[in-house]
């Protein structure tokens, strides 16, 4: 079956993409080459005088090249090629002759936003699905089919560079706005305007298009400006990629060779820095998690033949503080439940609702939502100290203060006012899903959810499973994570679950490390080099030490003396200082604003002034402390694989997506190499760093966690 259908009425040829065998369009080789001889036949067919090129599925125009072809490229000779032929075939778009017309609804994206790009029109629809943009550098690689040409030649270079550099996407008012689509219209009309575009534009209409409006225009001819431009774009592409991701650089390099040395030099780089980018460490990576997260997204969460989810509708939230709101806020905005708030008392709950309701109120300021979606979601949340609709609640996540007592009367009496098939999850940070079900009749129902704060911005959640739960719990409650927006990884119910379970060390560690001598400035600057978002002191003060010191005593109590907490981090608790949330921890803060380090915090804590620790060794300590944290988990079957520990890791803690994780970053290094690191460590700074057995079995067997790189 071809993936192309054309058909001619009144020199219009309407030609319609339809990949066989797969939801969404892709250009593989297979489309390409067919692709190529269909337009040669149109170019050649007299009868036609223009071309609408439209999708035949529902949500999608084109989602991009074949991520798959791009995987298996060995070398980067192979990868220009691919990506020159990628260039000739929207080459000829342009070259055809005769105006092509594309007509958009769904994702448009990467090499389909290109092909579009390619064409002499475009119209889109106004439909919340319809998306363009070009995300190849959250790939780590660039737009290289004509990308880093045409879209700063169409909407100006601030513009364009803008969404390359950031790989970003847009919805199509937007694209329209900044003059990336032509035409905006309703779904039902899309063809009818495309082929009355085609039809004027055959008679000799042409369009006109400012190029970025003035602004853009007086930028973009002038030389000058236009160097201002790169430049000011080039520090801030430093400054956010810290020099680890070289894609927005070289999409931006792309972008000013083409502009200065005119589109076909412009292709030429775009090709040999791809090709560059394509087969390199970073963007192998990130393809990597891409795939993972995609397959993720799939996984109903339990082995074999997956009950079917239950439906959730009513949701119930128990505990309307800090975490409590903004999960019933997030349930309704992405879950689109109906969700009681529910908490001991009455001012709680009203300041739970008001910070629930902050979260969409956020979103329709930030025109995510509309108005009308706003007031719809909003009738979704209620909230009361009463049992009022727990009867017909299908899931209640509970969000109660960290005490198992506390926790044991909330469940008792939940259990009793909701039906038997309804759902009990907690979101407890450290206390095991089991002992918390020891409360209830019904053990097979309850089961963690835990979330990490933000809520609303974090994307990890972590479902607990103890040895009782029903395999249809999990699955409703990975299928109820995934309509919250969340990544979802099962983990099986033991100390610190997987997220904590590999932090604690590292942020033991960075304890250990000022009572060391060395200064927050360093630990946090080395682990920020390393790619992590924030270091660990900054982390500890987000966190909030009361948190951490509790975290901290549940997991040296469950695993001995690699865990015990460092002296002196009570005393800082004692003293008020919590971290952000009371305005000092080891930094200080000043009206929710990071200030300097506040240096008496490192007198209560008995630090040093000065330190005998090289750098290297910063950086050598805090990793390897999650590096083998993360071995003897896996050893315990925390998660059900290296995939969903990396990605737990990365979506949880921020771990450098560009390394691909703790594990895979193991398999990297080699087990051998990992393990005599740890022993080096072990003598100089103590048993905390004994290899993890699993990392000698490796060793020995030289065997990694992922059977192929
Ligand atoms: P919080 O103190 O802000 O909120 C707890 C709420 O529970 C309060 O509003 C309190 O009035 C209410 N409550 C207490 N007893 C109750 C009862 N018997 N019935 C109904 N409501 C009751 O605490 P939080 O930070 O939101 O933490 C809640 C849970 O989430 C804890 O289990 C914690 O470990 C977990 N957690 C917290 C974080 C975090 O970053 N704070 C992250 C993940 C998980």
């Amino acid at each position: 079956m071809p993936s192309f259908v054309a058909a001619v009425q009144d020199g219009i040829a309407r030609v319609e993409f339809n990949l066989e065998g797969e939801s969404i369009n892709k250009i593989t080789r297979d489309v390409r080459l067919e692709l190529e001889r269909l337009l040669d036949k149109l170019q050649a067919d007299a009868r036609i005088r223009a071309v609408v090129l439209i999708s035949g599925k529902p949500d999608t125009f084109i989602a991009g090249a074949d991520i798959e072809e791009f995987v298996a490229l060995e070398n980067r000779d192979q990868a220009r090629k691919l990506v020159q032929a990628g260039q000739v075939l929207i080459n000829q778009f342009e070259d055809l002759g005769k105006p092509v017309v594309a007509a958009i609804h769904g994702a448009c994206l990467g090499g389909g936003l290109e092909a579009a790009l390619a064409c002499t029109y475009r119209v889109a629809t106004d439909d919340p699905k319809t998306n363009l943009g070009l995300p190849e550098v959250q790939l780590g690689i660039i737009p290289a089919a004509g990308g880093c040409q045409r879209l700063p030649r169409l909407i100006g270079v601030r513009a364009a560079l803008d969404i390359i550099l950031a790989g970003k996407t847009l919805p199509a008012k937007r694209a329209f706005k900044l003059g990336m689509v032509d035409e905006l219209v309703h779904p039902a009309i899309l063809e009818e305007v495309a082929s009355q575009a085609a039809k004027r534009l055959a008679d000799g209409w042409r369009p006109s298009r400012n190029g970025g409006g003035v602004a853009g225009l007086l930028l973009d001819k002038n030389p000058l400006g236009r160097r201002v431009v790169f430049s000011q774009a080039k520090k801030q592409v430093e400054k956010k990629t810290g020099g680890n991701y070289p894609a927005p650089l070289a999409a931006l390099e792309a972008v000013e060779h083409g502009l200065r040395y005119g589109l076909d030099a412009g292709l030429d780089h775009e090709s040999a820095r791809f090709a560059e980018l394509a087969v390199g460490d970073v963007s192998k990576h990130l393809v990597q998690i891409f795939f993972a997260t995609t397959a993720l997204k799939k996984d109903p969460g339990v082995a074999g033949a997956a009950p079917e989810p239950r439906p959730v509708n009513n949701v119930a939230v128990v505990g309307a503080g800090f975490m409590g709101s903004a999960i019933a806020g997030v349930a309704v905005q992405r879950g689109g439940a109906d969700v009681r708030l529910r908490d001991a008392n009455v001012e709680a709950v009203a300041r739970g609702l008001t910070a629930a309701r902050k979260i969409l109120q956020h979103q329709l300021k930030r025109r995510r939502i509309t108005k009308y979606d706003f007031q719809r979601l909003s009738a979704l949340l209620s909230g009361g100290v009463d049992w009022a609709g727990f009867g017909r609640t299908d899931l209640v996540i509970e969000a109660v203060f960290e005490d198992l007592d506390v926790k044991h009367t909330v469940f008792r009496d939940i259990e009793d006012h909701v039906a038997p098939s309804c759902i009990l999850a907690s979101n407890t940070s450290t206390i095991p899903i089991g002992r918390i079900a020891q409360a209830v009749r019904d053990p097979s129902r309850v089961i963690g959810m835990h979330f990490f704060s933000p809520v609303e911005k974090m994307p990890l959640l972590e479902v607990i499973v103890t040895g009782e739960t029903a395999a249809t719990v999990t699955v409703t409650a990975v299928q109820f994570g995934r309509r919250m927006g969340k990544t979802v990884i099962v983990v099986r119910d033991s100390p610190g679950f997987w997220v904590n379970r590999i932090l604690a060390p590292y942020l033991n560690e960075a304890g250990h490390l000022l009572r060391d001598g060395v200064a927050v400035e360093t630990i946090d600057r080395e682990m920020r080099t390393f790619g992590f978002p924030v270091g660990p002191i900054a982390l500890l003060d987000e966190i909030g030490l009361d948190v951490s010191v509790k975290a901290s005593a549940v997991l040296h109590e469950a695993f001995g003396e690699r865990m015990a907490p460092v002296a002196g981090l009570g005393k800082m608790t004692k003293d008020g200082r919590l971290g952000r949330k009371s305005g000092r921890g080891f930094y200080r803060y000043e009206k929710g604003k990071k200030k300097g380090v506040d240096r008496t915090a490192l007198d209560l804590l008995g630090a040093p002034a000065e330190t005998a620790v090289p750098d290297a060794d910063v950086t050598r300590r805090l990793i390897f402390a999650m590096l083998n944290e993360a071995a003897r988990a896996i050893d315990d079957d925390v998660v059900r694989s290296p995939r969903d520990g990396d990605i737990g890791a990365v979506f949880g803690i921020g771990f450098p997506p560009f390394r691909g994780g703790p594990l895979r970053y193991i398999d990297e290094l080699g087990a051998s190499q990992v393990t005599a690191r740890l022993a080096e460590l072990t003598e100089r700074y103590g048993d905390r760093f004994a290899p993890a057995p699993i990392l000698e079995r490796m060793a020995e067997a030289s065997d990694r966690f992922y059977p192929t790189g």
